[in-house]
């Protein structure tokens, strides 16, 4: 018997349950790398623009958005676009 990929598929709860450990980081020091351009840098740099119910988080290098944050209506909405990547590192977990 072959390995194919419905071998490694899980459902749903599998990367929801990961998101939710995703929760609780100290976000300013955490990196990011720009789908734009390609810099990474921590998002405590990034140029940050607020507009109506949310904020811009722009790349420092070409302006270029890399997170969009929206909240209203009592929901969220992220729009991670801009963003090649996200890293959060452990250390940067906030206690509690
Ligand atoms: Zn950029």
């Amino acid at each position: 018997m072959t390995m194919d990929e419905t071998d490694l598929r899980l459902d749903g709860n599998a990367v929801a349950g990961m998101l939710a450990e995703m929760s609780g980081f100290e976000m300013t020091v955490c990196w990011g790398a720009c789908a734009g351009c390609g810099t990474a840098s921590q998002l405590g740099a990034a140029l940050v623009y607020a507009h109506g119910m949310g904020v811009v988080a722009c790349c420092p290098n070409c302006g270029q958005y890399l997170l969009r944050v929206v909240r209203g209506e009592g929901r969220w909405w992220l729009d991670l676009r801009g963003l090649a990547w996200l890293q959060l590192d452990e250390q940067a977990r906030v206690a509690g």
